[in-house]
């Protein structure tokens, strides 16, 4: 008898036109996962066995997958006669707690003597036999029972555990994070990810208004994040230039309206130029002066490229749940300045008007600035923490 691991796709399986693209995907990322380690993997369009000698490990690693519906630790035979397709189940179930059950049988030998149902039917009277209350219940069972017999060899599963669920990381092709050393842009970033979006990070920093203390800790949260991806990119803007000629030259109360329109100029710009589709940010509605529907109209109206925000409508204690859970919140709440909180004026305008922005931003030529921001951004391509990969379901 050998341990093995069953995959099962979940919400993949009902997009039947793209279900082949997605399976791909998703071998292809669990691949970039496992590439350090013995294994092989065979699949269909149900499911993917994964064979190693490593699969504790393994199951570690495909937790952080997305497209993962369940992962169920199995068991593969050597041997496919009915006697001793018995004698295994029989050993399988001692002790195992089952009351309603369901045998599915696949039987890729259409050779065999017996018929699917002719198996489900002969191996759910060893369940009746040997587990106490035993039931069977075609329709809405606690406990499936998977059999599935193949040439001179035979596999039996029960269920397992949920993963994470999602599409693939990649087969929505991708989009640039707007990343800050704050709670609520990772979040936004992994639930991009959860999506199928393949995500780029880029964050602006201002030296030295901001230390390198703060952008490592961006740099911390993006490994965390590419847990769930493998690698991230992330693109570090210098904005220092910006952010002062934004002080020197705009009426205070428009800072921050005016310094997140900039960021939303170079964001859009760098998308394009790395073909992401999109922007991802953290904004929530609310939150700050610079979230209210009005200042969300005002800073938005600089792009043309949709703007994704994931948290947009949750609570902060939400925000703050999925954070703990997907391994940031504690890199996030270490203290550190960001470009926002250094010029942080006494009082941010609420109701930012379109026009004013307009007028003010004629005040100073910020275009130069703007392209050399992008023409010296500094990229840095992240890998996941190495193999510190915690159990986090
Ligand atoms: P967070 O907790 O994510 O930092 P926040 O509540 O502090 O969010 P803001 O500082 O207003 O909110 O920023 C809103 C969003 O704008 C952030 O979630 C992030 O997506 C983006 N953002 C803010 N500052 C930066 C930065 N320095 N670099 C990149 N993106 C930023
Ligand atoms: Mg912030």
């Amino acid at each position: 008898m050998q341990k093995i691991i069953i995959i099962k796709y979940g919400e993949l399986t009902t997009k039947k036109g793209n279900i082949k693209f997605f399976i791909k995907t998703l071998k292809k990322n669990i691949d970039e996962s496992l590439k350090d380690l013995d294994y092989k993997i065979e699949y269909d369009n149900g499911r993917m066995f994964i064979f190693s000698d490593n699969l504790d490990l393994i199951k570690k690693r495909l937790k952080y997958i997305f497209g993962i519906h369940e992962i169920i630790i199995g068991y593969e035979f050597t041997t496919t006669a009915i006697e001793d397709l018995k004698n295994n189940l029989k050993n399988l179930i001692v002790d195992k707690p089952i009351s309603t059950f369901k045998i599915r049988t696949k039987r890729s030998d259409k050779t065999y003597p017996l018929t699917s149902m002719e198996i489900s039917s002969t191996l759910g009277g060893v369940v009746l036999k040997n587990v106490p209350n035993s039931k069977v219940d075609v329709h809405n069972p606690e406990t499936f029972i998977d059999v599935e017999i193949r040439l001179n060899k035979s596999y039996i599963y029960f269920d397992g555990t949920l993963s994470l669920g999602g599409y693939p990381v990649g087969v929505q092709g991708k989009g640039l994070l707007m990343l800050s050393g704050g709670i609520d842009s990772p979040v936004a970033g992994y639930l991009a990810m959860k999506r199928g979006v393949r995500i780029e990070g880029i964050y602006f920093e201002s030296p030295p208004h901001t230390s390198d203390a703060a952008k490592e800790k961006v740099k911390t949260l993006t490994k965390t994040l590419s847990s769930y991806s493998s690698y991230i990119k992330l693109h570090v803007i210098n904005f220092t230039e910006i952010q002062e000629a934004i002080y020197k030259n705009i009426p205070h109360e428009y800072l921050i309206t005016i310094m997140r329109r900039m960021m939303y100029r170079i964001s859009e710009r760098l998308a394009h130029k790395n073909n992401a589709k999109i922007i991802i940010n953290g904004e929530s509605i609310g939150q700050v002066a610079s979230q209210t529907l009005s200042s969300m109209n005002v800073i938005n109206e600089v792009v043309k490229i949709p703007v994704i925000r994931p948290v947009a409508c949750l609570d902060k204690l939400e925000i703050i749940s999925l954070a703990k859970k997907i391994g940031t919140y504690e890199t996030s709440i270490l203290p550190f300045e960001d470009c926002c909180t250094i010029f942080v004026p006494d009082h941010p305008v609420i109701n930012p008007e379109i026009k004013k922005c307009e007028e003010y931003e004629q005040l100073f030529d910020f275009e130069p600035l703007l392209k050399s921001a992008i023409a010296n951004e500094e990229i840095i391509k992240i890998t996941p923490h190495d193999k510190k990969f915690e159990d986090i379901l």
